[in-house]
């Protein structure tokens, strides 16, 4: 079985091949990807207009790509699969459009992916991960902790009440006067900083449900920038890793609830996960992984490459929902908001 996947949400456009081997292993033909982060810098954020033109620009090229280095044909296909959302609408629509033109000329089945399940069932394309796992998904546009039983059965256990982890990091970078995507250059600031210099808060610690609030701690974090301009780099680096060893402490607050409420919902689970592009930091990956350990779970987190949006893991979950048939027809919509878990 092989699909190709397509990915156009936000600001990056990809296009992979991923084939399922004997043994149910998937294996990644080819993962072609092309960020915008270059047109969308001088905005300091994603420009969704300009990004749906950027999609439009690239996409056809990059599908080309990505069948060549697979070495394969649209007819070899067993599937296509498209991110039909959630996302920026325009985006969207280019790569839904792009992708059942494709099935229809080709006449392969037409998966319309959540971008989101995609990214939480990433770890059984590079791992093999067997259900039911605890997913903490957080990216900049999102932040939850979920039960993943099965393909198409999630359950929320937590999520975030204001900010996205990843919108936070993106805020606190601005805030700096630091580049954009901010979540990347926050790590790097912070790993020369003191972390116990300023005592930002901890919101939510110790709450029973498992859900994230981050806005107070961005404007605990303004508060102290303020007060220290203009900021020598000194200052920047030890607010970078005061704000992200206040993320470390509530993510892992916050990962312990979920984990207790875990069984109710979902039994006994076979590892602790990270997904989303948040998933790239080395400090938060750090703590899960100890946090997993104290438990008696192993720590699961996707390659830096697999974590951000990338058209592998769009492939690998149309690849997962195909073997169950769970096929679309071209009529499939476009949604900028697509939930997928229910709660819990
Ligand atoms: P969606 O929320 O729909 O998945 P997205 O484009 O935000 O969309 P990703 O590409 O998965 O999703 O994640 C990007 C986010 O991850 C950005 O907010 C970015 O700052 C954050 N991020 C990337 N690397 C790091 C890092 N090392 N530390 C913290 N945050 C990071
Ligand atoms: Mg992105
Ligand atoms: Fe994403």
């Amino acid at each position: 079985m092989k699909i190709l996947g397509i990915e156009t949400t936000c600001d990056e456009t990809a296009a992979a091949v991923v084939a399922l081997d004997d043994g149910d292993r998937g294996r990644i033909l080819a993962n072609e990807i092309l960020s915008q982060i270059a047109e969308h810098a001088a905005y300091g954020g994603v420009v969704p207009e300009i990004a749906a033109r950027a999609h439009v620009e690239v996409l056809d090229r990059l599908i080309a790509r990505a069948l060549d280095r697979a070495g394969t044909t649209l007819s070899d296909l067993d599937g296509i699969a498209v991110a039909a959302g959630p996302g920026l609408i325009g985006g969207v629509l280019v790569g839904l459009v792009t992708a059942k033109t494709l099935a229809l000329v080709a006449r392969k089945p037409l998966l319309a992916v959540n971008h989101l399940e995609a990214h939480a069932l990433t770890p059984r394309l590079t791992d093999g991960l067997a259900f039911p796992y605890l997913l903490l998904l957080a990216s900049g546009g999102h932040t939850q902790l979920v039960a993943v039983k099965g393909v198409g059965d999630y359950v929320r256990l937590g999520t975030t009440i204001d900010d996205a982890i990843g919108e936070a990091f993106d805020k606190v970078a601005k805030l700096l006067g630091l580049a954009y995507p901010g979540g990347p250059e926050v790590e790097r600031l912070a790993e020369t900083g003191n972390p116990e210099r300023f005592a930002l808060p901890r919101p939510m610690l110790g709450r029973r449900e498992a859900d994230f609030s981050l806005s107070g701690l961005k404007t605990a974090l303004r508060i102290e920038a303020e007060r220290l301009a203009p900021l020598a780099s000194r200052d920047v680096a030890d607010l970078c890793a005061s704000f992200q060893a206040a993320v470390v402490d509530v993510v892992v607050d916050r990962v312990r609830v979920a984990l207790r409420g875990f069984g109710a919902v979902a039994g006994h689970p076979t590892a602790l996960v990270a997904a989303g592009g948040v998933a790239a930091n080395g400090a938060i990956r750090r703590a899960l992984a100890a946090q997993a350990g104290e438990v008696g779970l192993s720590f699961v987190a996707p390659p830096l490459p697999l974590c951000g949006d990338n058209g592998a893991m769009i492939a690998w979950a149309g690849l997962e929902r195909l073997r169950l048939g769970l096929v679309d027809d071209l009529t499939a919509p476009a949604r900028a908001r697509w939930p997928f878990a229910k709660a819990s």
